[in-house]
């Protein structure tokens, strides 16, 4: 099946009490046993929920898994990836990720005795030297936030099934619509559905995709025994956006395609990121792994004073300054004070985020009237 078809059917039955083509919202928290443990496979709500199943069920066939389990948002979801592992275990991540990434693994996972090494990943091969017997996880998230820069999935996931290490991708940014991570080898793949899957900013929720039945037994262990599982509202949102979710990418890649172009040629624009440029640094990979560039992009003013940003940032009327992304209304945002606040400037500016660095989330408005935005607003 295609992916367009399973968007819209995979996972779903009608409902077999009723006949309702669309999974009810089943708001329960406990289901009524006949006798003592004969029922109808659902015994309390943090461990099976209709609404959930379905939408586990979903996630697993669209992003070509077997299994997919839901939480309460994406940092949950990193959360229980995380607890997989014991004091002394080492993880390599990249340096460039979501900040709320690096913040749950400096801030909370560091003092369990966890050791994470930060590395470039745009270059696999460098990983290698960071690998000793107490690896057990490489981080990874491809395209990165805000800097666009790719990773390799296919050759990080080639060391670590050599080393049997676990391979995790945060595969927020491309969605399931541009890439499928665990076609190329990744053992767990992890969305911020609160972003394209979701589709429409009215929901918080995570989630993870994998294959291997045994990793899928620990993590649904860890799913049941921590609790953070989303309710049956939320899963029931996700689920309604995922059924456009084609539609909305074909959207968000076109105008980002447009916007980027755009914003290139603009006489006060320093640099744009954006990884379907032929000069990206890593646009062959990307072109590899990747079917669409999508609508996510960043950029520097040629005015790099933080204030000459802050006139942008505060000038667009259709690009609304909001943290978070991939919706279908159009945000701008600002890394260094928002997203990534939580990172310390030195770290930032090595990675090339700096104070001027603007980021926007190309929503599936009209192009011209995007443009004519940012037109107006960059004066
Ligand atoms: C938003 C985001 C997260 C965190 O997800 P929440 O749903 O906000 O907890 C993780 N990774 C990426 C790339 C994100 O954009």
């Amino acid at each position: 099946m295609k992916l367009a078809t399973k968007l819209i059917h995979a996972g779903i039955e009608p409902d077999p009490s009723t006949g309702a083509i669309m999974t009810p919202i089943y708001q329960t928290s406990t289901y009524v046993q006949e006798s003592p443990g004969k029922h109808k496979g659902y015994e309390y709500a943090r461990t099976q929920n209709p609404t959930r199943n379905a939408l586990q069920n979903a996630l697993a066939a669209i992003e070509n898994g077997k299994y997919g389990l839901c939480f309460s948002s994406g940092l949950a979801a990193t959360v229980a990836v995380i607890k997989l592992l014991n004091p002394g275990d080492e993880v390599i991540a990249a340096n460039d990720m979501y900040g709320g990434t690096y913040r749950i693994f400096t801030k909370v996972f560091q003092k369990y005795g966890l050791k994470f090494h930060f590395i470039n990943m745009q270059d696999a091969n460098g990983i290698s030297k960071y690998i000793n017997k107490n690896t057990r996880l490489i981080w990874t998230e491809t395209p990165t936030n805000p800097m666009m820069n790719i990773t390799d999935i296919e050759a990080v996931a080639s060391i670590t099934k050599k080393s049997n290490i676990l391979l995790c991708v945060d595969n927020t940014f491309a969605s399931p619509y541009l890439q499928n991570p665990l076609d190329r080898g990744a053992d767990i793949v992890l969305h911020s559905a609160t972003k394209y899957l979701g589709g429409h900013s009215d929901v918080v929720h995570g989630c993870l995709i994998l294959k291997d039945a045994s990793l899928n037994e620990k993590l649904s262990f860890i799913q049941n025994s921590c609790g953070a599982v989303p309710g049956p509202q939320d899963c029931f949102l996700v689920l309604r956006g995922l059924k456009t979710l084609h539609v909305r990418m074909e959207r968000h890649c076109q105008n980002g395609e447009k916007i980027a172009k755009w914003l290139r040629n603009n006489g006060k624009v320093d640099k744009v990121f954006w990884c379907g440029f032929e000069d990206h640094p890593n646009h062959l990979v990307a072109k590899k792994q990747m079917r669409g560039f999508g609508g996510m992009m960043s950029f520097t003013l040629k005015d790099d004073r933080i204030e000459a940003a802050n006139k942008v940032l505060s000038s667009t009327k259709l690009f609304s300054l909001a943290e978070s992304l991939g919706g279908v209304e159009s945000l701008i945002g600002h890394p260094a004070s928002m997203t990534h606040a939580s990172i310390p400037r030195e770290e930032r500016i090595k990675n090339g985020l700096v104070d001027s660095l603007m980021r926007l989330s190309v929503g599936i408005e009209d192009a011209d009237d995007l443009i004519a935005d940012l037109d107006q607003a960059i004066g």
